[in-house]
């Protein structure tokens, strides 16, 4: 695996992957990998010919209070979780690489990026679509491999996507979990004892409004009324919000009558995470 550090390495060892080969595949992690990520890498490997992955816990899409300077970061154990898996290339840059100051170029999405997460994390979205950016304006990727767990990044994406005539396709994987059905998050590894036990509260309300559903349940207040009740059981949980949407714009749907994204997020202690599920009559 070539560790590139700056900007021309990257570029110079992506160019030569996809000289020899074909399709070069990228995924953008901020590291501490865990199999979720390693997901996100064998779907890239199975789907192109070279995989590239980046390292870096952006600053910009961090707010001033949230957790930027404790995020974890165990970049030796991830370059050996990366080497198992076969990838070719490994971009792991210094802040100072992609933001050496001064910058005053910002890539937003417009009215998607001030829904769910964007709206309880200002200015994240326009964080992760200019990083993001940069990242596909360096390595030149064929393909990008995201998660559903983080189910509005993926419409922010795909529009940013979509409206700049990026020349990527975005795959979509799905979510994995822990076998008690947590969503796998480098965050959980903030959780202690009591609240890793609280935090499977997302889950349950996820399954709950799932069960309603097919119970034949349509009207999305009804959903959104028994899955907080599942939160009301959990009061050291702090609901952020749970919301049913359409997963393409992210407005709210009223009633369900086509593929719709019901996503979750809640504060564990003094961890925010997220959930989802997606519902198809
Ligand atoms: P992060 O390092 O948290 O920025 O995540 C990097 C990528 O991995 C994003 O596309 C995430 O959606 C994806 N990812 C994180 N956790 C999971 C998971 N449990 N299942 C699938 N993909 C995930």
């Amino acid at each position: 695996m070539k560790i590139c550090a700056t900007i021309p390495e990257a570029r110079a060892a992506c160019r030569d992957a996809r000289a020899n080969r074909k399709r070069l595949g990228l995924v953008p992690t901020m590291g501490a990998l865990h199999e979720g990520h390693l997901s996100l890498v064998r779907a890239a490997k199975a789907q192109c010919d070279a995989v590239a992955v980046s390292i870096f816990v952006n600053p910009t899409q961090f707010g001033p209070t949230e957790d930027l300077s404790k995020y974890p970061r165990q970049f030796d154990h991830d370059c050996r979780l990366l080497e198992k898996e076969g990838v070719e290339i490994l971009f792991a840059p210094p802040v100072e690489e992609i933001y050496p100051g001064g910058e005053v170029t910002w890539v937003l999405v417009e009215g998607l990026s001030e829904k769910l997460d964007g709206r309880s994390r200002p200015g994240h979205f326009r964080g992760v679509t200019t990083i993001v950016s940069k990242l596909f304006h360096i390595l030149e990727p064929e393909a990008a491999f995201f998660g559903q767990k983080d189910a509005a990044q993926l419409a922010v994406i795909r529009r940013m996507v979509q409206d700049l005539n990026f020349p990527v396709e975005i795959v979509a994987c799905p979510i994995v979990r822990e076998p008690d059905g947590l969503a796998m998050s480098s965050r959980n590894a903030y959780l202690n004892r009591e609240e890793r036990g609280r935090a499977l509260v997302l889950q349950r309300s996820l399954q709950h409004a799932q069960q309603e559903f097919q119970t034949g349940e349509r009207i999305a207040v009804k959903l959104i009324y028994a899955a907080k009740e599942v939160f009301a059981r959990e009061p050291k949980v702090a609901l952020d919000y749970f919301e049913i949407v359409d997963p393409d714009t992210l407005d709210s749907v009223e009633r369900i009558s086509q593929k719709t994204l019901v996503a979750v997020a809640a504060y564990v202690g003094s961890t925010r995470l997220i959930d989802n599920i997606v519902l198809n009559p």
